[in-house]
C-alpha cells in the first residue's frame, strides 16, 4: 500500500468517525520552548490546556515533525527519521481509553478491502502503563486477546507529560512484532518495566495513545512526578508513525526504503556508483543522505535558512551531512541539484508548497552546498600541508592540535579528518582531539550558563557543536513530548 493511500485511510477512517480533518501545520512550532514540532498534538496544546476552547470535539491530522535528537539514531536504527509524519487523532474532553484503543485496533487490524490496514493480528502487542488494569481490560475486550498478550511497560516508555507541570497521562504503545530476524525471542511476562534495546527493531512500537487523565503539580523526570489529581476534562492525544507504518505495508527493511523516500537513495546509487545492500557503513551513509536531503528540504519549505544558532544550524548540519556522505560515498561533485528534485517530486504529491516555491527552496540548498564545499576545499589544503609535515618528520599520526585547528577554524568534520588521514596512510589523535573538544563544550556550556541559566535538551546541539565547530550556544529547550 502507498503511503499516500495509507494516509488517505487514516484521515477517511477517523472522519467517518466524527473527527474534524485538520491539516498539517508548519513545522516551526509557534511556541518559544520548541525548535520544531515534533508530535501531532502541538498545534492542539492550548485546547488540551485549557487555554482555548476547541471548535470541535474531536480531530484528525497528519502532522510534518521534525525530532532533532533523532539524528544519531538516522539510518542506524530501522525506524527514526530526522523528518516523518505522525497521523493523529485527538479528543478534546469527548471520547477517552476505550474509544481509542477501539479505533486505532480497527483501523490497524481491518482487512484491505474493507479500507483497513490489514495487519496481522497475531503479531501486534498492545503495551500499557504497568498497572494500568483499566487500560488492560479495554483492551482485551475490544480486540479478545489474552491478558498475556499485552505487554506492561514502565513510565519512560508509557507515561506521558510535557515534563513541566501541568498534564499527563498513561499511554498505550501498539507494537509489531516483525519476527525472529529482527531480535531475540521475548516473554510478555517478563519484557520491562523498559523495553529491552535488543527488542527495539523486533517490536517496532508503530502508535503511541496517550491517555491525558492526570494534573501533574511536580515532574522531576520521565519517572519522578507528583500527580495532584485527577484533570478536569481528559483527553485524548494519538501519534502513529505513517513511515513505519508505511514500512510494514510495503513490506521493507527500514523506513528509508519506503516508497517516498527510497528514490533518493537509488540516485545516490547512480550518482557514487556503489550499490545499496552490499556494505553496512555505506548503507548507513545511504540512509543518512536520503533522510538528510529530506527533513532538509521540508525546513527549507516552511521557512528556516541555513545559520549559526538554532533552527538554522540544525538545518545547516542536516545539508552538510547529506553533503559530506555522499562524499565518503565517493561522490565528490555537487549532489544537491540531483538528489533534492527527486525528494521534491515524492513529497510534492502532498505538500504542493514544495513545487510552487522549489526556486526559492532549491536556491537556499544548492547555496549551502556551495558554501560547504568552499569549506572542505580550503580545509583540504591545510589537511595536506599537516599530513605532508607529519610525513617529512617520520611521523603517523597527525596531532589533536591538528585535527582540533582543521575543526576550530575550517569547520572541518572530524570523520573527514580521519578519513583523509587512513587515505594516506596516517593515523589522528583521535583521543587527544575529543579532550579538546570536551574542554571547548565545558567552556560553551559555562559561558550558556552564565548567559542563560537555562537547562534543557541540549544532547542534539552538543553533537551539532561536536562536529562542526563552535558557534552561539543556545541552550534551548524542548519538551517532553520529543520523547514521550
Ligand atoms: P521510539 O521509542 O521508537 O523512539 P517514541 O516513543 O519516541 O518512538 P512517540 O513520541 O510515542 O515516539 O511518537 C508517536 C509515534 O511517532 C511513534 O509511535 C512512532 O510511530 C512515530 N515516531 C516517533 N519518532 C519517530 C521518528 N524519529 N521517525 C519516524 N517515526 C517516529
Ligand atoms: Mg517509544
Ligand atoms: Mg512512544
Ligand atoms: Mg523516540
Amino acid at each position: 500500500m502507498d503511503t499516500a493511500e495509507i494516509r488517505r485511510r487514516f484521515l477517511a477512517h477517523f472522519e467517518a468517525a466524527g473527527h474534524a480533518v485538520v491539516p498539517s501545520a508548519s513545522l516551526l512550532a509557534d511556541d518559544p520552548n520548541l525548535l520544531f514540532v515534533p508530535a501531532g498534538m502541538v498545534p492542539f496544546k492550548p485546547y488540551f490546556l485549557g487555554q482555548e476552547t476547541p471548535p470541535w470535539p474531536r480531530a484528525t491530522s497528519i502532522q510534518k515533525c521534525v525530532r532533532t535528537p533523532d539524528i544519531e539514531d538516522v539510518g542506524k536504527t530501522t525506524r527514526h527519521g530526522t523528518f516523518f509524519e505522525m497521523c493523529g487523532n485527538f479528543s478534546f474532553g469527548d471520547y477517552f481509553k476505550e474509544g481509542a484503543i477501539e479505533l486505532a485496533w480497527n483501523l490497524l487490524t481491518k482487512p484491505v478491502a474493507d479500507g483497513g490496514y490489514g495487519l496481522d493480528e497475531s503479531r501486534l502487542y498492545p503495551s500499557v502503563l504497568v498497572g494500568d488494569d483499566e487500560a488492560i481490560g479495554l483492551w482485551m475486550k475490544a480486540t479478545g486477546l489474552p491478558r498475556e498478550r499485552i505487554v506492561q511497560l514502565g513510565p519512560k516508555e508509557n507515561y506521558w507529560s510535557m515534563g513541566v507541570p501541568g498534564p499527563g497521562g498513561p499511554c498505550s504503545e501498539i507494537l509489531y512484532d516483525r519476527g525472529p530476524e529482527w531480535g531475540p525471542d521475548f516473554d510478555v511476562a517478563t519484557l520491562g518495566p523498559d523495553m529491552p534495546f535488543e527488542l527495539e527493531d523486533r517490536l517496532l512500537e508503530i502508535w503511541n495513545l496517550v491517555f491525558m487523565q492526570d494534573e501533574l503539580s511536580a515532574v522531576r523526570s520521565k519517572e519522578d512526578f507528583d500527580i495532584a489529581g485527577p484533570l478536569p476534562k481528559k483527553n485524548i492525544d494519538t501519534g502513529m508513525g505513517l513511515d513505519r507504518v508505511a514500512l510494514l505495508l510495503q513490506g521493507k527493511q527500514n523506513m528509508y526504503e519506503i516508497d517516498v523516500v527510497y528514490p533518493v537513495i537509488a540516485k545516490a546509487e547512480e550518482l557514487t556508483g556503489k550499490r545499496y545492500g552490499a556494505d553496512p557503513a555505506d548503507d548507513v551513509r545511504f540512509r543518512v543522505v536520503a533522510d538528510h536531503v529530506r527533513s532538509s528540504m521540508m525546513l527549507i519549505g516552511d521557512g528556516v535558512t541555513p545559520g549559526n544558532d538554532g533552527r538554522g544550524y540544525v538545518l545547516r548540519r542536516l545539508l552538510r551531512r547529506a553533503v559530506r556522505s555522499m562524499r565518503l560515498l565517493g561522490c565528490e561533485s555537487r549532489v544537491l541539484p540531483e538528489l533534492m528534485p527527486v525528494s521534491r517530486d515524492k513529497m510534492g504529491e502532498t505538500y504542493d508548497n514544495l513545487l510552487s516555491d522549489w526556486a526559492r527552496i532549491s536556491q537556499v540548498a544548492y547555496a549551502e552546498e556551495d558554501a560547504f564545499r568552499k569549506t572542505l576545499q580550503a580545509g583540504t589544503q591545510i589537511f595536506d600541508t599537516a599530513a605532508g609535515d607529519v610525513k617529512e618528520a617520520g611521523g603517523s599520526t597527525l596531532s589533536a592540535d591538528r585535527a582540533f585547528a582543521l575543526h576550530d577554524t575550517f569547520g572541518f568534520p572530524i570523520d573527514l579528518t580521519l578519513e583523509m588521514a587512513a587515505e594516506q596512510g596516517l593515523q589522528v589523535d583521535e583521543q587527544g582531539f575529543r579532550s579538546l573538544m570536551a574542554e571547548q563544550r565545558e567552556r560553551a556550556k559555562a559561558d550558556a550558563r552564565s548567559k542563560k541559566g537555562a537547562h534543557g535538551d541540549t544532547g542534539a546541539y552538543r553533537g551539532v557543536l561536536d562536529e562542526f565547530g563552535p558557534t552561539e550556544w543556545l541552550a534551548y529547550e524542548t519538551l517532553e513530548t520529543e520523547s514521550r
